[in-house]
């Protein structure tokens, strides 16, 4: 079935169709086969995807929030170019900007808290006052190791009073990101913390090609929502984890209400910053008409960018995938198991190709660095 419209969650206007990407990723790097749809509000400029799948029933059943403390976890780059895991760059924002600055014996909900990789760490750094909250049954064991079983809410939201409410890589999988804040406003204490993290594709253009990230905030329109929802925004930090955007406020009294010029301001700024998807949809084509028939194919990045090309070439040979996470290292993706990239420098590569799928951002600079090694290196 093909969606013909929608309409804004954030501000309800009419939305119009930018792109419909010939494969569907989601965030999980797994296929859908589901054609989905990228648009953009007329009225606030926010982006939205829409794919043809029931989210209620996709995050209770399908959907697993893979990313544990100590596990799956991915890699991500920080401010000055260096590469960590992401729970560890996480934790160490979140604890610098709210933890270090609470007592002990905060009340702290944490809004989605998937296998509790931060909740884990929070109790451990002795808050023993956390409230986690979820959708999936599938999270209760790992939450219960952390918390007692009163603070753990799975489907239902928790009722009472927080002296800090927090959510990581939520809200953007949320079809009433709105109605989410909110209810978190509502059970803010005076003066109450807020931090919230969500992607940002004006700094990894692949979020806005993510089939299962409903939501595509702008940082701008993101601080906004927040302070339509009664939060006061003190900090909104969009270099200290590439492709995330933070928010740090507080419960406020007052609630903002956009105007027609702050819309329109808010509309050019995420059309302008949606520039990077724009190119990086053109190289997809680029390497769909160049690379289709590759017979030795290299891929670096064993993540979200790799399934997506791979997709778009079902005729190319993939010999070998190349990823810095040692925690993938020996795994099968995408047809060829993942070795580190320590490997290229000792091996001749010289008659293949490599293709480099890792946010634009920061391909290129990758690419650069092995491309003595292969015929041809293209990025993504
Ligand atoms: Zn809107």
């Amino acid at each position: 079935m093909k969606i013909e419209s929608v309409k804004c969650s954030l501000c309800k206007c009419d939305c119009l169709r930018v792109h419909s990407p010939e494969v569907s990723v989601t965030s999980e790097s797994r296929l859908l086969n589901k054609p989905s749809t990228l648009w953009s509000c007329q009225g606030c400029g926010h982006f939205m995807t829409s794919v043809d799948v029931d989210w209620g029933e996709y995050y209770r059943s399908t959907y697993d929030a893979t990313l544990v403390d100590g596990g799956a976890d991915e890699i991500v780059s920080t401010k000055d170019g260096s590469t960590v895991f992401r729970t560890d760059l996480d934790f160490a924002l979140y604890r610098e900007k709210v933890l270090d600055r609470v007592s002990k014996d905060a009340a702290i909900l944490e809004f989605g808290a998937g296998h509790g990789r931060i909740v884990g760490r929070t109790v451990a750094a002795g808050y023993q006052n956390v409230t986690a909250f979820d959708l999936g049954e599938k999270y209760q064991t790992s939450l219960l190791r952390w918390l007692p079983e009163e603070r753990v809410a799975i489907g239902r939201r928790p009722v009472g009073r927080f002296d800090v409410v927090c959510s990581f890589f939520v809200l953007e999988h949320d079809t009433d990101p709105r109605g989410s804040l909110e209810y978190l406003r509502s059970v803010c204490s005076e003066r109450a913390i807020v931090y919230l993290v969500v992607p940002n594709y004006e700094r990894n253009a692949g979020d806005l090609a993510c089939a299962d990230h409903v939501q595509h905030f702008h940082p701008e329109r993101f601080a906004a929502l927040a302070e339509e929802a009664g939060f006061a925004v003190t900090e909104l930090d969009c270099d200290s984890a590439v492709g995330a955007t933070i928010i740090v406020g507080h419960a406020s009294t007052v609630q903002v209400e956009l105007d027609a010029p702050r819309m329109a301001d808010l509309r050019d700024r995420a059309w302008r910053a949606a520039a990077p998807y724009r190119s990086l949809v053109e190289r997809l084509e680029l390497v769909q008409s160049e690379l289709s028939e590759v017979k030795s194919l290299y891929l670096y990045g064993a993540g979200f960018y790799a399934t997506m090309a791979s997709a778009m070439l079902p005729n190319a040979r993939v010999s070998g995938v190349f990823d810095q996470n040692p925690r993938k290292h020996g795994l099968e993706r995408l047809g060829a198991l993942v070795a580190s990239p320590d490997a290229i420098e000792q091996a001749g590569y010289i008659d293949s190709t490599l293709l480099v799928c890792l946010n634009p951002e920061i391909s290129a600079k990758v690419g650069g660095r092995f491309a003595p090694h292969f015929r041809r290196v293209q990025c993504l």
